[in-house]
């Protein structure tokens, strides 16, 4: 019996060691054999992924320090877990490099490649369980007008740190697209920066201090967000209240059609799609080559380099909803928020054009679809170019919602039930086969 328990305790320690305590840091090689999980539960509140962040950006750089309270809630035990390193996919030269990582507070086997990282777990999650993974990592921002870049004076710092994504796929980094999906989550949030400039985000400030020769701006989240994007640069600061609502515009050159359609437009989706839940919207002036607007978590970028026209405002506002509040994986069903954003962007113009401006747009639309009105259901890696996948996610995206309410034979109804994909999704995530499901409960077979 000693015997039996000089071996148990043996075997104990030893497992211990090998599982918690061996450290083995670096870029770990192994067959990326890497088992994706079959589906993703809907998400509670208390178990939206959790991030501490604390960084530094400097010259280019952005050294952070990342917690992430991870719960399980894919359904199935987890040996590993992958995490989207989405610098690369969203800019040139965009990278984070990842230096180690701690589950639990002990180091662990990791594998970190272009656009993910896999944590392999010392010990098994059962569904539901939580673990802390801590990593550390810096990040290039690249020179440039990019979404990650900075340009004369202006950072724009999306896509900066280690997420969670919607799918466990690794990303093909797209010229085109939004090559990224990110897991709704709460956040706090510490970024050191020149003393000179000024941190912008959708998260809620909390506070702006100095320390020594640095300015340190602290940000929070009570409510699950889509991202974490910041601005950092300096602006003219504008406030415009929308009942409880703070619509923020910083702005270089101040833009009227900006502000003005996008309190319109917010306040129409609103009444059609439920209450915007967080604090305030940051609209920001950003040198941004490519696009006329982008939209984030709480903030929406908008060119200075190629001015967003009135529709552009006004789709990206509706990302807020169709992005924001209900995620999609934007990789593989890219036409699901672009087409819903472009949509809805229709119906605000027939609310406030009429019909005949309304129709006349779907004409246009339709005699770029060339008689197909329903998306190409493509990965964004497998469109042949930019035009193909505008054609597809935005055109016949837009056009597949105009065909649902000709065929519910009421424009209310279809208000209706994107209010009702609002209420059922918010701070989730929604699939195609998900979308058609729910129009098949209203008998419309697609
Ligand atoms: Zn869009």
């Amino acid at each position: 019996m000693k015997k039996f328990l000089f071996f148990l305790t043996a075997f104990l320690i030893t497992s211990f060691i090998l599982l918690w305590i061996l450290p083995v840091m670096g870029d770990f090689e192994r067959d990326p054999g890497i088992e994706s999980p079959m589906a993703f539960m809907a998400l509670e509140s208390e178990n939206f992924p959790h991030y501490s962040i604390e960084a530094i950006y400097s010259q280019g750089k952005i050294y952070g320090e990342e917690e992430i309270v991870y719960t399980n809630i894919t359904g199935q035990t987890l040996k590993h877990l992958f995490f989207m390193l989405p610098a690369s996919a969203a800019a040139p030269g965009g990278e984070i490099k990842v230096y180690s990582v701690f589950v639990n507070d002990y180091p662990v086997e990791w594998e970190a490649k272009n656009t993910y990282l896999v944590v392999y777990l010392p010990l098994e999650l059962n569904p539901y369980e939580k673990c802390r993974v801590s990593i550390s990592f810096d990040t290039m921002v690249p020179q440039g007008p990019y979404r990650l870049g900075r340009w004369n004076g202006t950072s724009m710092l999306t896509c900066w740190y280690p997420a969670v994504p919607i799918n466990w796929d690794v990303v093909v980094p797209s010229s085109f697209g939004e090559p990224y999906s990110f897991l709704s989550a709460t956040y706090e949030l510490k970024i050191s920066v020149d003393p000179s400039l000024m941190v912008l985000s959708g998260l809620n400030k909390l506070n702006c201090s100095f320390d020594g020769s640095r300015k340190v701006y602290t940000f929070s989240s009570d409510k699950p967000i889509r991202d974490a994007s910041l601005v950092v640069g300096n602006f003219n600061i504008k406030n415009h209240k929308v009942g409880s609502k703070n619509i923020i515009y910083a702005y270089k050159t101040y833009d009227y059609n900006i502000i003005k359609y996008t309190i319109d437009s917010f306040k129409t989706f609103q009444k059609w799609f439920g209450e915007y839940p967080y604090q305030k919207l940051v609209l920001v002036d950003v040198p941004l080559k490519g696009f006329r607007g982008m939209e984030y978590g709480g903030i929406l970028f908008f060119s200075t380099i190629k001015r967003p026209d009135p529709f552009t405002v006004v789709h990206e506002v509706a990302h807020q909803w169709w992005y924001g509040l209900v995620g999609n994986d934007q990789d593989k069903e890219s036409w699901i928020d672009e087409g819903l954003a472009n949509y809805s962007a229709l119906l605000y113009i027939e609310e406030r054009m009429g019909k005949k401006e309304y129709l006349s747009r779907i004409k246009s639309l339709e005699s770029r679809a060339m008689g197909v009105n329903e998306p190409k259901e493509l990965d964004l890696s497998h469109y042949t170019s930019s035009s193909h996948y505008h054609l597809n996610a935005y055109v016949r995206g837009a056009l597949f919602w105009h065909d649902v309410r000709v065929k519910l034979g009421e424009r209310k109804k279809l208000i209706h039930i994107l209010g009702g994909i609002q209420h059922s999704f918010i701070h989730g995530h929604i699939t195609w086969g998900e979308i058609k499901n729910i129009l098949e409960k209203e008998n419309i077979f697609i």
